[in-house]
């Protein structure tokens, strides 16, 4: 890669690609919109999310090498709203167009191995884990770390998928049989008093700009609510803010990166993953911050500025999974509730089709 594609400057009136074409992508190109510059997504799937809102779309597999050499041609920088995109894909596009966050970050967050041992080599701490690659590493782990424990795939995982939580009763040759032969990590079980993420920017320069840590509570391991600012003291705000920052700073990344973080019952902060894009936990941003993380992120790609994340009013956001969104009409009549709808057709039960941000007043 050129010193020139790490720096550039990409002005507004550029097309900026995204990679996925979620409702992450969606609202992030309301805000590049905003901004004066044009989207083009790349994903399959007809009618997703993103190409709904979007000057051009590509619908092709990630890994169709055609179709992404077209796709490069035709931006001025890449980015991702979805972090599994194959290696070589991600290759391919970095030879032709600057492309971030670049290749590496994306490497080592695809991966929860590698991101915890990451995380450990720059004194973070997280929970206490073990690679396991067959029946023989579980056992021993499991002698290592005890039980309860946590067995999860170390790729592609996410809301709990490819995850079973190894208790007194499980019989470890089932738990590993539902890794499939995938490589996974088994995590010690953390005694954890909440769930907070903190989302961080880091633009071309190597600036940085946090939103406040928020509460994550999970139903089903999906995210249902996120209170913003979380109620935690102060002294463990800035400790998860400064973890936030190390780490953004020790990848080098540039872009944004959402880090999820367990406050320990005995008041530590531990990482549990990081998402190298904006976040499920972030969405209350845009209607309570200055600045929200999808404008922050299109501001960090494009080498601009990072704006201010300073909050201006408190929020409570509620993601609407399957049959929530029935409850449309009812949220449109609340005065202090914003509702945003990804334009999804089917209602599928778990699927996340809209949320709603009550903007609080600020307690200062
Ligand atoms: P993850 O896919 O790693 O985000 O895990 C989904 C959810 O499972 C987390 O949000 C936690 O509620 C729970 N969880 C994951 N790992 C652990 C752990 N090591 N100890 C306790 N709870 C965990």
């Amino acid at each position: 890669m050129t010193q020139d594609f790490e720096t550039r400057v990409i002005a507004p009136g550029s097309t900026i690609g995204i990679m996925g074409n979620g409702q992450l992508g969606r609202m992030a190109a309301f805000c590049a919109a905003e901004l004066g510059y044009k989207v083009h997504v790349f994903g399959p799937g007809a009618d997703s999310p993103t190409e709904q809102v979007c000057a051009k779309a590509t619908i092709a597999d990630y890994s169709d090498l055609d179709a992404l050499r077209a796709f490069a041609n035709d931006v001025d920088v890449v980015t991702f709203e979805f972090e599994n995109v194959p290696h070589d894909s991600v290759k391919l596009l970095s030879d032709l167009v600057p492309v971030r966050p670049g290749w590496k970050c994306l490497h080592l967050s695809q991966n929860r191995l590698r991101e915890k041992t990451f995380c450990n080599d720059h004194g973070i701490g997280t929970a206490p884990f073990e690679a396991v690659r067959s029946l023989a590493d579980l056992e021993a782990a499991v002698a290592k770390l005890g039980r309860p424990s946590v067995l999860k795939t170390t790729e592609m995982g996410y809301d709990g998928k490819g995850q079973v939580k190894i208790t007194d009763d499980t019989d470890l040759a089932s738990a590993w049989a539902e890794m499939k032969d995938a490589e996974a990590i088994l995590e010690g079980f953390i005694s954890f008093e909440r769930e907070i993420s903190v989302i961080v920017a880091r633009g071309v320069t190597g600036d940085t700009a946090c939103f406040c840590p928020v509460e994550n509570v999970h139903t089903n391991h999906v995210l249902d609510v996120t209170v913003a600012p979380a109620e935690i003291a102060q002294s463990l705000s800035k400790k998860a803010e400064d973890i936030a920052i190390k780490l953004v700073t020790a990848m080098e990344f540039v872009g944004l990166l959402a880090v999820e973080m367990f406050v320990t019952t005995d008041g530590d902060i531990l990482v549990n993953e990081v998402a190298p894009r904006p976040h499920n936990s972030g969405h209350w941003t845009i209607d309570a911050c200055v600045t929200s993380q999808f404008e922050q992120f299109i501001r960090a790609v494009c080498g601009l500025p990072l704006g201010d994340p300073a909050h201006h009013s408190n929020a409570r956001m509620k993601n609407l999974l399957g049959d929530d969104i029935d409850g449309w009409q009812a949220i449109l009549t609340e005065p202090n509730a914003k509702l945003h709808l990804y334009g999804k057709a089917e209602a599928k039960p778990g699927r996340k089709m809209g949320h709603v941000t009550w903007v609080l007043p600020k307690e200062d």
